[in-house]
């Protein structure tokens, strides 16, 4: 099959790329290198079935000759990363919003099938109970710019559900819950990158606020295994699945088990949010998704453990 992936030089995408040519397909990938990299590829260039074109998704001539020979298109192309999200809030509004606007309506000029990968940020900021598919969103002030990335994200979601109702586009939206593993960088404000480089330099791990807020956290593999599931399951489409492990973690005890699994003599120092993001942060005390709707689904069940994920990190960093 030929299958489209934007964004397939991220980090997510580059594993999903690896595991399409693995299946046989044949994998299109575009991405402009925001926060993508060549490096993430650089094993993928050459395979006679991968290919890749660096440029916007907002270009819609390129765009609509690769949707027009893909059978399926995997849409991972937006801005991520909470810091990012503070510095440039135009950038993510723009690209998350007209990115998805383009594909979507290319997708349905061509009737091919797409996910959207979306985000559990959109949650906002719940704190009772995991986060199930249908719950409401609790999010903060307009004035707090991080909550454009729930937003932007959301308005796709919505796009993308429109179709499929009105156009009859088979489309299947999946909300990631912090998504780790190799060729993460911490340069977007990622924490598990962040604090084992940290800890492998014996520099402090910095853990920001209290650290009492918590996270689950997903193996790319086990991620990029539930998105092509969900892609092969018909009755999938129309409708939202999260992907994200019942493991949850305060970022405190993740600092220290980053610490202990690395022998590092790194300090654990607690930095204020304001000095770590700038003014007009807010953080969501708790993150753990529900993932039955996804068990019942497709059988998807995460097979790295948060200590496998880490034990893999390490590795990773030591080169
Ligand atoms: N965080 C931290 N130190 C870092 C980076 C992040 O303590 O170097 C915290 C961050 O404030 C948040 C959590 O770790 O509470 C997860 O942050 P990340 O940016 O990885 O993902 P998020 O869940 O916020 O999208």
């Amino acid at each position: 099959m030929n299958i489209l992936i934007t964004g397939g030089a991220g980090f997510i995408g580059s594993h999903l790329a690896e595991r399409l040519l693995e299946n046989g397909d044949e994998v299109y990938v575009i991405d402009n290198l925001s926060t993508g990299s060549l490096k993430n590829i650089e094993h993928l260039i050459g395979h006679r079935h991968f290919h890749y074109a660096i440029d916007s998704v907002m270009n819609e001539k390129r765009m609509d000759a690769l949707i027009a020979k893909c059978d399926q298109i995997y849409h991972l192309a937006a801005a991520v990363g909470v810091k990012l999200i503070m510095d440039r809030p135009l950038e993510t509004i723009e690209t998350n919003v007209k990115g998805t606007e383009v594909v979507l309506r290319l997708a349905n000029k061509y009737k091919r099938k797409a996910l959207l990968a979306s985000t559990s940020e959109i949650y906002g900021n719940h704190v009772e109970h995991k986060l199930a598919e249908d719950d409401n969103r609790i999010l903060g002030s307009v004035k707090k710019r991080r909550w454009a990335y729930a937003c932007s994200k959301t308005l796709d979601e919505f796009l993308a559900l429109a179709y499929y109702l009105e156009k009859k586009l088979p489309v299947v939206v999946a909300r990631l819950f912090n998504t780790v593993g190799p060729r993460q960088t911490g340069q977007y404000g990622m924490v598990l990158p962040n604090f084992v480089q940290s800890a492998l330099l014996g520099k402090p791990i910095c853990v920001y606020g209290d650290g009492n807020q918590t996270r689950s956290f997903t193996y790319v593999g086990d991620v990029v295994d539930a998105m092509i599931g969900l892609m092969r399951c018909p009755e999938a489409e129309g409708d939202i699945f999260n992907i994200g492990s019942n493991e949850e973690i305060s970022i405190k005890d993740l600092a220290e088990k980053v610490k202990k699994m690395s022998n590092s003599s790194s300090p654990i120092e607690f930095i204020p949010y304001e000095k770590a993001y700038g003014l007009g942060f807010e953080d969501m005390q708790r993150r753990s998704p529900d993932i039955t709707k996804i068990q019942g689904a497709i059988g998807y069940n995460p097979r790295y453990s948060l200590d496998d994920i880490i034990e893999t990190i390490i590795t990773h960093f030591k080169g």
